[in-house]
């Protein structure tokens, strides 16, 4: 019989299993408490938990905690990258960050990425296999546990398209923002998508209350095309308009990416048309230099050429912002998150 993964168990199915193991139903939610809010590595932690149900499921199940395998840290603004180490040897990649307004953790969702965007470092070696929800939790716990601070934001910007790995990504944001486990509000959750139209649509009406964030990177499709393969699936309008039906279905305003690459998409005519694609629609754009990426050729525009765009983007009333950049020197910074490593070892 196949193993039971508790950590992405939700109450209900804990509930079910206690049930199966003849076990009082409360236990279930004492054991959602370790869990998910005391954040427990091992079954020795959980004091209340009686030893007989704890060789039950330690037959029976199995308990994900994720390996610190190396840290870095920013010497420039703290920045923590965390390397993880998988139960089957695969390793993933997090990012912690401290903001004025409270820490933010950057969570991969992918072993590896299919998407294969040009100016990304993820899907160099391919794709792998999709995280568990246990997976995807458990990098914001033990992060919260080494840092010994609260968590306040979570953004799926790492590693790995979250939308290619839906059913597991829905189960993890209603795990993270339920009140019996860390109890963050669905509000300081982002979702980062290349563009998966279907998916985002079946997001929409999921009745979450999360920020969706849309990588676009182009103002037009033969560019879109041309940085991202995913584009040629779904194309700019289709894109936009999945954009336009989240709003609709969830009131949330959506945020678009966009890299400046020098030369490619950071044009005054690239600013007009991509406030054309956006006019009338509630949303935010993050103007984000792009970061150079060893094995590709792309380099970012000059500050003030950045503010240019900005201030363009401005004149035609589009809110927008340029992405602080952090952890530059530990390759944390987006898109640098990586298969290096694998060459190390
Ligand atoms: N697959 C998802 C989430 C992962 S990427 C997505 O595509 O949105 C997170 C963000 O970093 C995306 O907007 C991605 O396009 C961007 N990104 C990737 N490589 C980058 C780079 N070298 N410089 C700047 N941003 C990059």
């Amino acid at each position: 019989m196949e193993k039971v993964d508790l950590r992405s168990c939700d109450l209900a199915s804990l509930k079910a299993y206690m049930e199966q193991l003849g076990e009082k139903s409360f236990r279930a939610g004492q054991l959602y408490g370790w869990l998910h809010q005391k954040m427990a590595a091992d079954y020795d932690e959980m004091g209340n938990i009686p030893k007989s149900l704890k060789e039950k499921l330690a037959k029976t199940a199995v308990l994900t905690t994720l390996k610190v395998k190396t840290m870095q840290e920013s010497k420039i603004d703290g920045t923590r990258k965390y390397l993880f180490e998988l139960a089957d040897g695969n390793l993933i990649e997090s990012v912690w960050m401290k903001y004025k307004h409270g820490n933010s953790v950057c969570i991969s969702s992918q072993v590896g990425c299919k998407m294969n965007c040009s100016f990304c470092a993820s899907a160099i070696g391919g794709w792998v296999r999709n995280l568990t929800p246990a997976e995807m939790l458990e990098q914001i716990y033990r992060i919260s546990k080494d840092t010994k601070e609260r968590v306040s934001n979570v953004v799926v910007m790492g590693t790995g398209e979250p939308l290619d790995n839906y059913d597991n990504l829905v189960q993890f944001i209603k795990m993270l923002s339920d009140e019996e486990g860390l109890h963050i509000s669905q509000r300081s959750i982002t979702v980062s998508t290349c563009g998966i139209v279907p998916k985002m649509k079946q997001l929409a009406q999921e009745k979450l209350q999360i920020t969706l964030a849309l990588s676009l990177h182009a103002s037009n499709q033969e560019d879109r095309s041309d940085l991202m393969p995913i584009a040629k699936t779904y194309e700019i309008h289709e894109v936009i308009e999945a954009c336009r039906y989240y709003f609709e279905k969830t009131g949330r305003r959506v945020s678009f990416e966009y890299s400046l690459i020098r030369g490619k998409n950071d044009t005054k005519e690239d600013a007009l048309a991509l406030s054309k694609l956006l006019k009338g629609l509630n949303c935010h754009v993050n103007l984000i230099p792009i970061n150079p990426v060893r094995e590709r050729s792309y380099v970012e525009p000059d500050m003030s050429h950045v503010l240019e765009f900005k201030n363009n983007l401005e004149k035609y009333m589009i809110n927008v912002t340029i992405r602080r950049e952090l952890g530059r020197d530990i390759d944390g910074a987006c898109g640098q998150l990586r298969k290096g490593y694998l060459k190390k070892s």
